[in-house]
């Protein structure tokens, strides 16, 4: 009688399958979350073990089981890790490999070198030694990093720190991949906290203490002091020996934060971003893994790496769309983070001044705590916000800014204070029309106009990348010199600015102009340095920004995120428009705020003048609750796509015809999606709505478990969606 061979269940890279079984190899022994390579079929895969005691046979009898090829030398998966992947799998109804994918950063984080390769200052003046060269390095001093950091700190572009290597300024050091990170000290510059502060920190900081989770949204006006209170809560957790996880909604728009950081603890944290070479990469998660890495800010995907004793997560503006992922896995950050402290048994801390629905009804319901910081810091007073109705005092034709809005810069040129232009809409025009025949440029791969991009001088789809010149004539009738452009876009505003004030030192920020981290700072110090007049900008520009010199915010559109009339557009425009309105006044003067608007009526305006948040939210939460829409109901979108049209509606009514009847369940659809072709994908949608309660996951499964479709049609399930 042949013994039982010991076995083990491996969650494999592999979409389609679930968990395989995988003999332990004789002087081996693996235990969940050891990460593993296994055969599959003629290939070696990655894999996670997921089980490993006591299994009973599934499948394959003992005989036919092949064995796990080897143990990879990485830190394994801690439990609470693999709970999240199982419950991010679960609630997002998402294939588990998909999930471990994300949380294994496959590819980068695995195998590879040992080491990796910074830079330096050596002491040496360079021969060439430009005003920009002498300032790099006067930043860098002391400092060692990769390229990326020392363009950051240096506030200089890559392009010269490779010059300063070149020239012998900067030495090559190679750092082992385990070389530990400096730690941040909690001692190292404590700040004095203002009264209000000092209580939600303390609060805070009893939560950390007490190593429980514990939910808590940080509510506090713009520029409240919110990140010295927070940083309170991290400091509590270094001093207990813990990690901490702080996300935030994009990378490239961290250096200011790294460097407040930096003030209070003494070092930079270890960050993680898209842009991290793989050696790097490694590095990080490693440490992270160990425990070594203390502090770690990234965007959201840091949420999958795998902390070893995680004590606190924070999620800075908490309120930001950029948490949702809409590719792939589509999660929501927030919310799985606050799901991986729960797991963990830690705090998490939401900060934001504009809190969303979702987060302020789970206050209602108790399951959040709240803390209030409801008057600026230092004295600081909120802006004055007015409406400008722009039926009343209209732009001159062709122009968007109204007579009130050009006054009121004119008076900030004249004092020497700085001024916010806000617009959220990228490039010269979004819209290129004939006027001969009304045709207007569309992508070839979406249904979406090109935008014109006058400063690179083409049209370019901001859906799926396709750029193209601008097309001499009209692509339809041929007209020459027919095509116009319409509407602004904030290439436009600039150039009315800079015919109306010819003198003014203008910046024009997007995510065109701050692509990374080093141009982010050095849009930062050219503002603080006071070489800007007026900013103009998208939503880029709203993100938790300090400029005490800004003065005005003139918000050019007030009605344009209201214009797409889904159910959150409104909730979004609020906050949109408070956070572009919270950057003006934050030093020493007072600041004033214009909203031009052809509806200064409209609840969101009224709103938004009275600094009525509370009214706002009540009533739109109200509209939520009536049409059953989450967080009241559960939704989920059935997005089906494929490059042929008709196969892509078949697929959608055979998905349709297939919907469970249910009570607590209605199916809306399909019908073309909001983007009804995305490159070169068409598109069509199920809108599925169940009452709180429904096991919808379950449903969603079984549901799309039992359709069979072509392999060429593809199903997104975007539970939670955030465009409906
Ligand atoms: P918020 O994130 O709430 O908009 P910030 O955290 O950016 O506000 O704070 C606004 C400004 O006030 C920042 O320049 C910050 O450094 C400063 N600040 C806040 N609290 C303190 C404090 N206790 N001591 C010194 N400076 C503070
Ligand atoms: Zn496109």
């Amino acid at each position: 009688m042949s013994e039982a061979r010991s076995r083990v269940r491996v969650l494999v890279l592999q979409y389609g399958l679930g968990a395989l079984d995988y003999a332990v190899p004789d002087g081996t022994s693996l235990a969940p979350g050891d990460i593993v390579a296994v055969p599959l079929g003629p290939r070696i895969i990655t894999g996670a073990v997921w089980e490993a005691d006591a299994l009973p046979a599934k499948d394959v009898p003992d005989a036919k089981l092949r064995a796990v090829a080897a143990r990879l030398d990485v830190p394994p998966l801690p439990a609470p890790m693999r709970r999240l992947i199982d419950w991010v799998a679960d609630y997002y109804v998402a294939p588990p490999a998909a999930v471990l994918r994300m949380a294994l950063s496959v590819s980068s984080a695995l195998g590879g070198d040992r080491t990796l390769v910074e830079y330096r200052p050596t002491g040496t003046t360079p021969a060439r030694a430009t005003p920009q060269r002498t300032a790099a390095l006067e930043r860098i001093a002391g400092r060692q990093g990769t390229p990326r950091d020392l363009a950051r700190w240096g506030q200089v572009s890559d392009a010269v720190i490779r010059g300063l290597v070149t020239a012998g300024a900067l030495a090559k050091v190679e750092v082992a991949a385990d070389a530990p990170f400096p730690v941040p000290d909690p001692d190292f510059a404590p700040p004095r906290l203002e009264a209000a502060q000092a209580q939600a920190a303390a609060a805070l900081v009893a939560d950390v203490e007490a190593r429980a989770f514990a939910p808590t949204l940080l509510d506090g006006v713009t520029g409240s002091g919110k990140t010295e209170v927070y940083f309170e809560a991290v400091a509590a957790a270094l001093r207990a020996g813990g990690q901490v996880l702080v996300l935030v909604p994009e990378i490239a728009l961290t250096a200011p934060w790294l460097d407040r950081f930096a003030a209070r603890f003494g070092v930079q944290p270890v960050a993680w971003h898209s842009d991290l070479k793989a050696n790097a990469r490694r590095r990080v998660w490693r440490a992270v893994g160990s425990g070594d890495a203390r502090v770690l800010v990234g965007a959201r995907s840091a949420l999958f790496l795998p902390f070893a004793k995680l004590a606190l997560i924070v999620v800075d503006e908490a309120h930001e769309s950029s948490f949702k992922q809409e590719e792939g896995v589509h999660y929501h950050a927030r919310d799985v983070a606050v799901v991986r402290a729960q797991l963990e048994g830690i705090p998490v801390i939401l900060a934001t001044a504009t809190p969303g629905i979702e987060t302020r009804v789970q206050v209602e319901r108790g399951t959040y705590k709240r803390l209030d910081l409801p008057a600026r810091f230092g004295g600081a007073t909120l802006p004055v916000i007015r409406a400008v109705d722009l039926r009343h005092a209209p732009p001159p034709p062709g122009h968007w800014l109204s007579p009130p809005l050009v006054a009121e810069l004119q008076v900030n040129l004249e004092a020497g204070a700085q001024s916010l232009l806000f617009l959220n809409r990228r490039g010269y025009a979004p819209l290129t029309l004939c006027r001969a025949c009304g045709e207007r440029v569309n992508c070839p791969n979406c249904t979406a106009w090109m935008v014109e991009h006058r400063l690179t001088r083409r049209l370019l789809c901001h859906h799926c990348g396709f750029a193209c010149p601008p097309p001499p004539e009209c692509p339809a009738c041929h007209a020459p010199g027919s095509l116009v452009p319409c509407g602004p876009g904030v290439e436009r505003i600039a150039e009315e600015v800079a015919r109306l004030f010819p003198a003014a030192r203008v910046m024009v920020v997007t995510s065109d102009t701050i692509s990374s981290p080093a141009r982010a700072a050095a849009l930062v110090a050219a503002v603080e340095a006071r070489e800007i007049d007026i900013l103009i900008g998208t939503q880029m520009l709203t993100k938790g920004y300090h400029f005490p010199g800004l003065t005005l915010v003139g918000v050019v559109d007030a009605d344009l995120g209201l214009a797409g009339g889904d159910l959150r557009a409104g909730e979004r425009s609020f906050q949109q428009i408070a956070q572009a309105a919270g950057r003006a006044g934050r030093g020493a003067e007072p600041g004033r705020v214009l909203l031009q608007t052809h509806q200064p009526d409209a609840r969101l305006m009224r709103a938004l003048v009275a600094y009525d948040a509370e009214g706002f939210y009540a009533a739109e939460t109200e509209q939520r609750r009536d049409v059953g829409a989450p967080p009241f109901g559960r939704w989920a979108a059935l997005v089906v796509s494929s490059e042929d049209e008709a196969a892509t509606i078949a697929a959608a009514r055979a998905i349709g015809r297939a919907a469970p009847v249910l009570p607590g369940l209605s199916v809306l659809g399909p019908a073309p999606a909001p983007l009804a072709m995305l490159r070169g994908r068409h598109r069509h949608r199920l809108l599925v709505q169940a009452r709180r309660g429904l096991a919808l996951q379950d449903v969603l499964r079984d549901w799309l478990g039992g359709v069979e479709l072509p392999s060429s049609v593809r199903v997104t399930v975007d539970v939670d969606p955030y465009n409906f």
